[in-house]
């Protein structure tokens, strides 16, 4: 058996707890990966690749909540403008500008968190604070009506030291409390992976993105984790 159901549900149990939601993070994972979850009661779910998610969410029920986590192409959003629930990773205003076009043509506004790059390592994508106070700036002058930004998601270095990693949580929730009164609705903090999400609900988060853990661990592929 892939998924590993009791380790999920001792995770929602820690979760539900602390008040924090769990995403769990399916991308690789076969539909009956997470059907296994959707029958112990999960409903949010994550994926990085649009393709995989539009397959998995025409197949699925469709009561899933579908959370796009991965980097997304301005030229891809109006494939998951119609269903997604929450878009994790807005690193842009075009893309940001680009999903409020996509929502309204579906006649929906769809909930974003921008992702602030808060690794020392290069290669992840992400706002830094320059960028961050763009974007809030310019939606205090243009309303965005199809689009909610209502918080921040960040990807913690890939590293076994403790103290960075909390530092960069730490970063995380100051910009999060800082932008608190920039955007109206602000109440969700994606930080914190299988490896890492005990400390980032220690620093703060509100959601974590539980992937490995639940469902084992994946292929290892370029450009993700
Ligand atoms: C893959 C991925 C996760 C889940 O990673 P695990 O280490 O398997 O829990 C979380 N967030 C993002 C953005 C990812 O790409």
């Amino acid at each position: 058996m892939a998924v590993n159901e009791e380790k999920y549900k001792a995770i929602i149990d820690e979760l539900q707890q602390a008040g924090v939601t769990l995403v769990a993070v399916s991308k690789t994972k076969p539909a009956e990966d997470i059907s296994a979850l959707y029958a112990l009661g999960q409903r949010d779910f994550g994926e990085n690749y649009v393709q995989e998610l539009v397959d998995k969410a025409a197949s699925l029920p469709n009561d899933i909540r579908w959370h796009f986590i991965g980097h997304l192409q301005s030229n891809k959003v109006k494939y998951i403008a119609p269903f997604v629930q929450l878009i994790h990773g807005i690193d842009s205003l075009k893309l940001l500008t680009e999903v409020n076009k996509q929502a309204a043509k579906q006649g929906r506004v769809i909930d974003c968190l921008l992702q602030v790059h808060i690794a020392t390592e290069e290669t992840k994508f992400g706002l830094n604070e320059q960028e961050l106070s763009e974007i809030a700036a310019h939606s205090a002058t243009t309303q965005l009506t199809s689009v909610r930004v209502r918080g921040l998601m960040g990807m913690a270095s890939f590293s076994d030291d403790a103290a960075l990693v909390r530092n960069e949580f730490r970063s995380l929730k100051s910009l999060f409390d800082k932008y608190a009164l920039s955007f109206g609705q602000w109440d969700i903090l994606s930080m914190g992976m299988s490896g890492d999400y005990k400390m980032a609900m220690e620093e703060g988060s509100t959601m974590v993105r539980i992937g490995s853990l639940l469902f084992g661990e994946r292929q290892k592929k370029a450009g993700y984790r």
